[in-house]
Order: structure tokens, then sequence, then C-alpha cells
């Protein structure tokens, strides 16, 4: 770098701006040693699959050293089961997501699938079993259809018909000029926020995962749209395991299980009749929630 630099030293803007771009990749790279590269363990092994349970035993994460995301975070999410995760913006609701899609290693504690530590397993196979509905959902420059399909490529005409249907998509669907054909995307068809997420939802039942997380898929919607999706997510939520992150609670009223997250700890849990009943903070939350609703 020292050499680098010497011949520089004399082109003052230059030498600023290529010192700063220097920076910021050192500061990149510091992150990177933080935060090495997911990889297989030498010994990885493909999951075995079994039921589909999940458990986050004592997990504690931060994505910098002086901020504590996860502090000692444990809980199930049962095979078959609906478990939502509340809490403000910021609590690290989606920080859960991606440290069971493993796209970052736990500082302490342990996540399981089937009884399975995730850090042995291959990351392919992992991520095989779990489809995430994100918050925003991207659509290529393409027809519906292929669109849709692009979750699992070998999926038979059938099976897409099916997603298209549990999604909601079928009457959306109909309506377009080209039917499944019609192109979206940036240079196609413009498609609603609630539509889109339709679209994120059949992907997922596409993909065959036993193992489904929503993101927030319902939190830019107006409320017919979510109720739309809202239907849809059960459907489909029934025969997987599904974690459900939500800010709006009106989402997650059906769970077997609620858990209420700040600042990266559990402080209440049970299902939506028992939380009302405690009379805590979601108790708190959902009268908020309400008054906005009817404003
Ligand atoms: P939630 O989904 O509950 O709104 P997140 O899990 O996304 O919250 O984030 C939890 C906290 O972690 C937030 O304070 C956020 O700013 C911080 N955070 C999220 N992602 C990163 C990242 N890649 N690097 C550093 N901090 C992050
Ligand atoms: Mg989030």
């Amino acid at each position: 770098l020292i050499q680098l630099f010497l011949p520089l030293n004399f082109l003052g803007f230059v030498y600023r701006e290529i010192r700063r771009a220097l920076t910021d990749l050192e500061n990149m790279l510091g992150l990177l040693t933080r935060k090495p590269a997911i990889v297989d363990a030498p010994d990885a092994r493909p999951l075995q699959l079994q039921a589909a349970a999940i458990s986050f035993q004592q997990v504690s994460f931060r994505y910098q050293a002086e901020r504590p995301i996860l502090q000692q975070l444990s809980f199930q999410v049962p095979s078959g089961s609906k478990v939502a995760i509340v809490g403000a913006s910021g609590a690290g609701k989606s920080t859960i997501a991606r440290l069971l899609y493993r796209f970052y290693e736990l500082d302490s504690g342990q996540i399981l699938v089937d009884g399975q530590d995730i850090r042995q397993l291959t990351l392919d196979s992992l991520r095989r079993a779990i489809a995430i509905v994100p918050q925003d959902t991207v659509l290529f420059n393409s027809s519906i259809r292929e669109n849709i399909a692009y979750a699992n490529p070998d999926a038979s005409a059938a099976e897409i018909e099916r997603a298209i249907d549990l999604a909601h998509l079928r009457d959306f669907i109909n309506s377009l000029p080209q039917r499944d054909q019609t192109q979206v995307g940036e240079r196609g068809l413009k498609v609603s926020g609630g539509e889109k997420q339709r679209i994120a939802i059949a992907r997922a039942i596409l993909k065959g995962s036993p193992i489904l997380i929503f993101d927030e898929a319902t939190s830019s919607l107006d409320s017919q749209s979510e109720q739309a999706i809202l239907s849809a997510m059960r459907e489909v939520a029934k025969q997987h395991t599904s974690l459900v992150i939500a800010h709006r609670l009106s989402t997650v009223t059906d769970a077997d299980q609620i858990l209420v997250l700040q600042h990266g700890q559990l402080i209440e849990q049970g299902n939506h009749q028992q939380l009302l009943a405690a009379n805590g903070s979601y108790a708190r939350m959902w009268r908020q929630q309400a008054e906005q609703q009817s404003e």
C-alpha cells in the first residue's frame, strides 16, 4: 500500500480520494474479518429432515462488537406450528430469520433444526429446507409464470397451477391480457404490492420447503390487500412449520405462539388471548394499533 501511495503524494486530491476509498475498503475488510463468510464446515452433513422443528437455544448475536442485538434468546417452533415474532422496528426480528438461514454465525448458543445444529449442516441442505417471503419482492422482467416458476426449475405444470391457486393469484392472472404469459417487472406490467407478495408466496410454495418464514409480508399493504395475503398465508402455513415476523399484530392473532421481542430479548409469550389477558406490552401494542386502524 505504501508503495502505491508514494508516487501519488503530489496529486493531492487523487491521494485523498484514494485514501478515502481505501479506508472504506479497510472498514469493509474489518467487517469481514469479524464476520467471516459463511461456508460449509469440513465435515458438514446434509440436514436429515424429520418434522421440521426449530429450536433457538441461548442465542446471542451482534453485527458489531459494541452493540448486542440478540441476547440469550431461546424459543421453539414445534413441527407444523405457527410462531409469530412481534416487536418494534429494530428489535431484532429479521435478524432471527437471517440467523436461521445462516447468513451470519452466532456469537454463542445454538440453532437446531430437527435436533441438528445448523453449523454442522451443509448450507445448501439447510437453505433448501427454508422458504422466505420477504418484505420487498423483486420481480424479473419476464412473464408472471416464469417469475413464479424460477423458485423451482423442475416444477411440473400441475405444481405451478397449484401454487397459483394456493397463493390466491388465479383471479389476478385471469384478469391479465395474456394471462400467465403477461410480462411483468420494470419493463412490463406494473404489479401492486399485494400482488407481488402473493407472487412471493407462490414462489415459496413452489420451493417446497417444510419451513416457511414470512418477514413483514404484509407491512406495506393496505388492509384489503392484507386480508387477501393473510388468507393465502394461512392456507400455506397449515402445511408448514412457520415463523411469521410482523409489526402489524392483526396478522398474527391466529398464531399458536406469539413471542414479543424487545431489544433482542423475549419479554412476553403466549397466544393472542393469553397475551391480551396478561395485559402487558402486547396488549398495549394491540390497543395502539386498533386506535390507528379506526382513525
Ligand atoms: P427488526 O427486523 O426487528 O426491525 P433487525 O433484526 O433488522 O430489526 O435489526 C436489529 C438491529 O440490528 C437494528 O438496530 C439494526 O439497525 C441492526 N442491524 C441490522 N442489520 C445490520 C447489519 N447488517 N449491520 C449492522 N447492524 C445491523
Ligand atoms: Mg425486520
